[in-house]
């Protein structure tokens, strides 16, 4: 049996960008701990289609983090409809590779939106219950580029930076009222977002040959340190970012 200060069983649990990859191995990994788990992403059919897999009980939101009445409407009707939310993942993102002498204003700003004001527009609205009834648990999906930057990514790292430290302010501001707020940074996942990576030898090999696992992440790697900071086993651990790269951010 597990030990109680790992049990989540009956929470309930938003995991933002969860229609698939990371985000959809998160939600499946909280609803085998037992939580009821809402997933969320822009397209209503793929959610469907995503939630019919998934163990226990799910919910689907369909709505654009990056939009904030959309944003505030979502988690109304989530908290209406399903229940107050005890456990924010904070994980929908993009990456945009691209030298910065092309990059362009307008990419620039969706990339922000996307990875950094969402977390800032679905925290404040989930965090105006959980502050009100003195509990919760953020999770927020940084990156090992919230550490170390590469050639051709720079507006990605920013936006993971920024998050890094978004998680450290959120920690002050809503610590005082229960709330703990975490990030977890991966390192190099094999997903849709990857996969032009994973398909170049030269880059592909790269990734094996630098990461001390010696291997690429698998979506499931992330899930043990998602569920350890959403659990009481973590309600002394905030403002801290869980590297889970298979050793990759420790060497040179
Ligand atoms: P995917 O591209 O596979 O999935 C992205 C998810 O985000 C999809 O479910 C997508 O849903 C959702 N999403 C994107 N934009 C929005 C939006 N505006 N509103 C709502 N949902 C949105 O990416 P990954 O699973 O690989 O990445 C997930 C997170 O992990 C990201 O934050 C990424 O930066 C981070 N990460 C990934 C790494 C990796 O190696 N894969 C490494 C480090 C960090 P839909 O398109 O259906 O709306």
């Amino acid at each position: 049996m597990a030990h109680p200060l790992f049990d989540i069983g009956g929470r309930t649990a938003l995991v933002t960008g969860s229609s698939r990859g990371i985000g959809l191995a998160l939600a499946w990994g909280l609803a085998e701990a037992g939580c009821t788990v809402v997933l969320n992403g822009r397209d209503p059919d793929r959610l469907a289609k995503a939630a019919a897999e998934l163990p226990g009980e799910v919910h689907t939101a369909a709505f654009d983090v990056t939009d904030g009445p959309s944003v505030a409407a979502g988690i109304a009707d989530v908290e209406a409809r399903v229940g107050p939310l005890d456990i924010l993942v904070n994980n929908a993102g993009m990456q945009l590779r691209a030298p910065l002498l092309e990059f362009t204003d307008t990419d620039w700003h969706r990339i922000i939106d996307t990875n950094l004001t969402s977390a800032f527009l679905v925290g404040r609205e989930a965090a105006r219950g959980m502050t009100a009834r003195g509990h919760g648990k953020i999770v927020n999906i940084c990156s090992l580029q919230s550490e170390v930057a590469r050639p051709g990514i720079a507006p990605y790292a920013a936006t993971k930076g920024a998050l890094k430290m978004l998680t450290k302010g959120m920690c002050a501001d809503w610590g005082p009222h229960g709330i703990q707020v975490n990030g977890l940074g991966p390192g190099y996942i094999e997903t849709e977002l990857t996969q032009p990576l994973v398909d170049d030898p030269e880059f592909s090999t790269w990734v094996r040959r630098r990461t001390p696992a010696g291997r690429w992440g698998r979506t499931r790697d992330l899930v043990g340190g998602v569920l350890f900071l959403a659990s009481p086993a973590a309600d002394f651990v905030s403002g801290q970012v869980l590297y889970v790269d298979g050793g990759m951010t420790s060497v040179l």
